[in-house]
């Protein structure tokens, strides 16, 4: 008898629950018309940042292509006559990327990110493959007051080693020994 009970009971809880849905609003989200803003931290569409002074914070040290566990970031390192890095291509096959997030987070100097834009898909898989140009962004991303080469210990056009903020005075090595 309480087995009966219990499986028209279970009956009439699901029968109301779809009753009480008959009368609520709809949460249809009409997509692409509307777009859900997603937490800034979600992990899609990857961009390259500037640092504060707006210069490329790649320094090309390919530590995020090493890391890629689908291999789809490929570069070309070069540098300035200042001595300060830069990719002279760097390219990115979305058709590849599983927005895994570890290039970002190999990343020494916040340069490469990842966005919360996922809807950039497109159904010519040669069209997924990004370059410099299609990546390279002219602001900081979430990461603005940072910047490499005030950390770093390398000498730069504005300042010169251990003079940046935040950087301690190179060690003399030698004044270290016995
Ligand atoms: S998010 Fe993952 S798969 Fe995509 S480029 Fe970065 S490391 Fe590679
Ligand atoms: S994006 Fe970052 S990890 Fe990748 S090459 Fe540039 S500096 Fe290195």
């Amino acid at each position: 008898m309480s087995d009966t009970f219990e499986s028209v009971k279970a009956l009439a809880d699901g029968f109301a629950t779809t009753f009480k849905h008959l009368f609520r609003k709809p949460i249809t989200e009409e997509y692409p018309e509307y777009k859900r803003p997603l937490p800034v931290r979600s992990r899609a569409r990857i961009i390259l940042t500037r640092d504060p002074d707006g210069d490329e914070r790649c320094v090309a040290c390919y530590l995020c292509s090493a890391v890629c566990p689908v291999s789809c970031i490929s570069m070309q390192s070069a540098e300035r006559s200042n001595g300060r890095r830069y990719a002279s291509w760097f390219r990115i096959n979305f058709g590849r990327c599983i927005y895994c997030g570890l290039c970002e987070e190999a990343c020494p100097t916040s340069a490469i990110q990842l966005t919360p834009n996922f809807d950039h898909c497109k159904r010519e898989i040669l069209s997924m493959v990004y370059e410099k140009e299609d990546l390279l962004v002219d602001h900081c991303g979430k990461d603005p007051d940072y910047n490499f080469y005030r950390h770093a210990g390398i000498s730069t056009a504005k300042r010169d080693k251990g003079e940046h903020i935040n950087e301690f005075k190179p060690v003399r090595v030698k004044s270290n020994l016995p």
